[in-house]
């Protein structure tokens, strides 16, 4: 997607090269006029596509930014019979606290553990 924006900008910058090539060299003062009025239509796509991949790599950087964040939020539960790191299967709203989730765990040795760890903010850094 990126690297396709990226010949776009290229192309109608070409074409816009292309158009004031011809109007300079032209000597009929019509074909000149559009070629003349040609040019910029296609430097000014070439900008908006330049914008529009400025602004996709934007995003694509925040929502890095954010899972790399959300990850380190997250603490890692070790298993208390094996010591293997533990999936989360459920996390739930806990019952008293608003800050806190009831997490249930589970180890690939079959143990699960609950337990009532701080919410995860999304958007904090
Ligand atoms: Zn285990």
């Amino acid at each position: 997607m990126l690297r396709k924006l990226s010949d776009e900008v290229r192309y109608a910058e070409q074409r816009a090269a292309h158009a004031a090539e011809i109007a300079a060299k032209t000597g009929d003062p019509r074909l000149k006029a559009d070629y003349l009025a040609m040019a910029p239509s296609w430097s000014k796509l070439a900008r908006s596509y330049e914008v529009a991949e400025r602004l996709g790599d934007f995003i694509h950087h925040n929502k890095a930014r954010k899972a790399a964040a959300l990850r380190t939020q997250i603490p890692i539960v070790h298993c208390p019979d094996c010591a293997a790191p533990m999936r989360v299967m459920l996390v739930v709203p806990h019952e008293k606290y608003a800050n806190l989730d009831d997490r249930t765990y589970e180890c690939t040795c079959g143990r699960m553990v609950e337990l009532a760890i701080a919410k995860v903010v999304e958007g904090g850094s």
